[in-house]
């Protein structure tokens, strides 16, 4: 066996592209078991970068950077999606072990290509994409199949928490809706008739080991992620058991290392659709840092590391409560106030995770609230209850 496939043991480094609230949690994870983490990050503090060991303060393609990462880390993975693969790519020439590898991060930066990877492979996996149409050119606006009406464009690029997107009812909508989007290259998705929104998360190792956590049932607001809720209280089990199967399917098809989320749409009458999928662990997996034996964030650092995956096994109901910055402006429109913790931490389920960001800001992801509970019931009164106290 060459060194390269040896594990990474701790006192290690670890490298991380991002320094948000992902990068975060990962550091936290990796701390705990004993490695160092290396945050790099454009901004001039995150909260990543405030408690890693390394702090390289840099725009992800800077040479020097990427450099000094590579010469700290023996791996590296990324928090943010939209990293530039330049970035994963220099790296990986340098010797460092990526994971997941450029090509799996390119592959979810891009709504196009994500789109026909989940076609492509819809015979095998038993489920495909959302109905959609590419948008390039002015003139492929007159072509946009008339059936996917009523729609929503979103841009290829860059989209997260529902920005980018815009509803389109009608075809002659189209044009002033791209507009609307800087004529930028887009899919125009069929707007289904959604009966629940759930996601998958699946890790695979390096080894070719791939396990699933219990799938969750989320609710957004406003395109942002409210709650998620495990068990998926409306997913039949041989629903799950289809979902699971075609998460595990994408992950061995584009070799990916590390944490892979996958959303997914249970339609009214029954059917699923994908939606879209994140190259990392992902808001609505945030129940496994309480509820199951392995995290998502320590399920990241042992496929980063080679070593093998941790048990994904649930150990309780929970559901996930997400507090956006909102709740700092609750009472004053104009001055934040700090939400009554001391209410939420009476609640001896509730366990509070907070970001560490200075700046609270309406739609920011401020912290979450795993909401654990005996039951599924017992789960969901528990955090309807904490979300109360916030107001
Ligand atoms: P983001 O990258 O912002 O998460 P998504 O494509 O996941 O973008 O869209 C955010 C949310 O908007 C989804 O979770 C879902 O609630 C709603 N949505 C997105 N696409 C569709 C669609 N084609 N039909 C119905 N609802 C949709
Ligand atoms: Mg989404």
């Amino acid at each position: 066996m060459s060194d390269r496939m040896e594990p990474i043991l701790p006192g290690s480094y670890l490298g991380i592209l991002g320094g948000g609230q992902l990068g975060r949690m990962f550091t936290q994870a990796a701390q705990a078991m004993g490695y160092k983490v290396c945050v790099l990050d454009p901004g001039a503090d995150s909260p990543a970068g405030s408690i890693a060991e390394k702090y390289i303060q840099a725009n992800y393609t800077d040479k020097a950077a990427l450099q000094e990462m590579a010469s700290i880390c023996q791996s590296v993975s990324t928090e943010f999606e939209n990293v530039p693969a330049q970035a994963l790519d220099e790296l990986e020439a340098l010797g460092v072990f990526v994971a997941p590898r450029s090509s799996c991060v390119s592959l979810a930066q891009n709504r196009v290509a994500e789109k026909k990877f989940l076609a492509t492979w819809k015979a095998e996996t038993n489920i495909g994409p959302v109905p959609y149409f590419v948008i390039e050119h002015d003139a492929d606006i007159a072509n946009a199949p008339a059936d996917l009406f009523p729609a929503i464009l979103k841009t290829a690029r860059m989209g997260y928490d529902g920005k980018g997107q815009v509803t389109v009812h009608a075809a002659q909508e189209l044009t002033l809706a791209w507009n609307e989007l800087g004529r930028v290259p887009c899919v125009l998705e069929k707007r289904m008739e959604l009966d629940f929104e759930v996601s998958a998360l699946v890790v695979r190792g390096y080894d070719d080991a791939v396990v699933a956590y219990p799938v969750s049932q989320n609710i957004h607001r406003d395109g942002i992620l409210h709650t998620s809720t495990v068990p998926a209280p409306s997913l039949k089990p041989q629903q799950e058991k289809k979902i699971i199967d075609a998460a595990k399917a994408l992950i061995r098809k584009i070799d990916y290392v590390g944490v892979l989320c996958v959303e997914f749409f249970v339609l009214k009458g029954g059917d699923i659709v994908a939606n879209e999928i994140a190259p990392r662990p992902h808001n609505s997996g945030h129940y496994t840092m309480n509820a199951c034996v392995t995290s998502q964030f320590e399920q990241q650092v042992r496929a980063m590391a080679r070593l093998p995956l941790g048990d994904t096994r649930l150990l309780s109901s929970v559901s996930m409560l997400n507090l956006l910055g909102d709740l700092w402006f609750e009472g004053s429109e104009d001055r934040p106030i700090e939400p009554a913790w001391n209410k939420v931490l009476a609640h001896p389920d509730a366990k509070l995770h907070l970001y560490g960001k200075s700046e609270p800001r309406m739609g920011r992801k401020m912290g979450h609230i795993n909401c654990l509970g005996e039951s599924l019931n017992q789960a969901r009164q528990s955090c309807a209850a904490v979300a109360g106290e916030l107001g």
